[in-house]
């Protein structure tokens, strides 16, 4: 679950990490108001799921209260194209009005799970800001990570030599280690996977400030977070993937035109490389899980469908607690009741899987039954 800036950033400053003073609004009016109290010459920003936000104009300076409100009344109700937020944007519901700070130097800093590690990394880089992603392609000398053994916590030396990395001026080393530690406590404290802040920048006066911040909540954690789920906000996220995710299937939506309801995980993205081996492209990952009901499958189905770039269906059930002929009936009711039949091919194996062909034959729907899933892949490149 991701967080906005401004939420991500009352959630560090909670932590002790310095914040530039800045306050949210949901209009011009409260705009102009919130510049009023900063003294009117301020940063407009867009609140929206995702970074790239300054390049793709949702970052401006306004340099009286009204200005402002001229920008904050430009923004909000748009929807916001960045490099990150794919070509259909984002809803901008919200900005925050900040304090313009005076800025000597923008760095990088963040904390993420490194999978392959298995532990947290904090990555830095004295070359931080908007163009990062450069940064890290061209020249990744520039970036240091550092692995934290989560037995022991961030320890200080690895505090001075992020620091170090960070060529930051004496004075800043001990704010920095002590931001360093409060972004890792808040890091585990709050289940995040990662929190980012892009610029962390030193001040012409020598403070350190986050003067972004981007957090993400592990969503399997979320169930010891109540507090949490408040900040949630759906409308930043994709519509099929809410309704999903209300009725407990995993679905991520991809680019391809190739629908794939699978059960587990695992067998989920064997079967998405299968339909890329096939040279087709994956609509979508959608993981049942492995208890599901006919209902459930039903649901999936009807879920995938409503995606109008689905155009061709791939079921890989491998039977086990899901049997297969409850499968194959949850697959017929979908069918039924969908305004559309794209083609179908199924690959059953497992529990009760002749009965579950069975019932797909009799349905007199145009299914490929399929054995083996390289039959799969050419049933599907077909
Ligand atoms: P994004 O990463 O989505 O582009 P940022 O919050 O990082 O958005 O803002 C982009 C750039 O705008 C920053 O790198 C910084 O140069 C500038 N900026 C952002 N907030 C402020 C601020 N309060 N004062 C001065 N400059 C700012
Ligand atoms: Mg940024």
């Amino acid at each position: 679950m991701k967080l906005h800036e401004y939420q991500a950033k009352e959630l560090l400053a909670r932590y002790g990490v310095p914040v530039p003073e800045a306050y949210v609004a949901s209009s011009a009016a409260e705009a102009v108001e919130a510049a009023g109290r900063l003294g009117g010459r301020v940063v407009v920003k867009a609140q929206v799921h995702a970074g790239g936000r300054g390049k793709a104009g949702g970052v401006k300076v306004a340099s009286d209260a009204a200005e402002a409100g001229t920008i904050a009344g430009s923004l909000i109700g748009t929807t916001l194209v960045t490099a990150q937020t794919g070509p259909s944007g984002a809803p901008v519901d919200k900005v925050l009005v900040e304090q313009t700070v005076d800025i000597e130097r923008e760095l990088y800093f963040s904390v993420i799970t490194d999978g392959g590690l298995r532990r947290p990394v904090i990555i830095v880089s004295s070359a931080g800001g908007m163009e990062i992603e450069e940064v890290a392609r061209e020249t990744p000398e520039r970036v240091l990570t550092e692995p934290i053994d989560p037995a022991v916590g961030l320890q200080p030396f690895q505090g001075r030599r992020l620091a170090e990395a960070l060529e930051l001026p004496a004075g800043a080393v001990r704010p920095f280690v002590a931001l360093a530690e409060a972004c890792y406590k808040a890091f585990m404290d709050n289940d995040a996977s990662m929190i980012e802040i892009n610029p962390l920048v030193l001040t012409k006066d020598g403070r350190l400030l986050a003067l972004d911040a981007k957090l993400t909540l592990d969503d399997d954690a979320l169930f010891r977070h109540a507090d949490a789920l408040a900040l949630r906000d759906t409308g930043q996220e994709d519509a099929l993937e809410v309704e999903a995710s209300e009725a407990g299937i995993a679905y991520v939506k991809l680019d391809g035109n190739v629908g794939c309801m699978v059960n587990g995980a695992g067998l989920a993205m064997a079967t998405m490389d299968i339909v890329k081996s096939a040279g087709a492209e994956p609509a979508n990952f959608l993981d049942v899980g492995g208890g599901a009901n006919e209902e459930k499958i039903s649901t999936a189905i009807l879920l995938m469908l409503s995606d109008p770039s689905v155009e061709r269906v791939l079921v890989n059930i491998f039977g086990g607690i899901l049997r297969c002929d409850i499968a194959a009936r949850g697959i017929v009711d979908a069918y039924g009741k969908a305004d559309r039949q794209p083609a179908l091919v199924v690959r059953m194996l497992g529990t009760n899987a002749d009965e579950g062909k069975q019932v797909l034959s009799d349905s007199g729907l145009a299914i490929e039954l399929v054995d083996t899933l390289r039959d799969a892949a050419e049933a599907i490149a077909r």
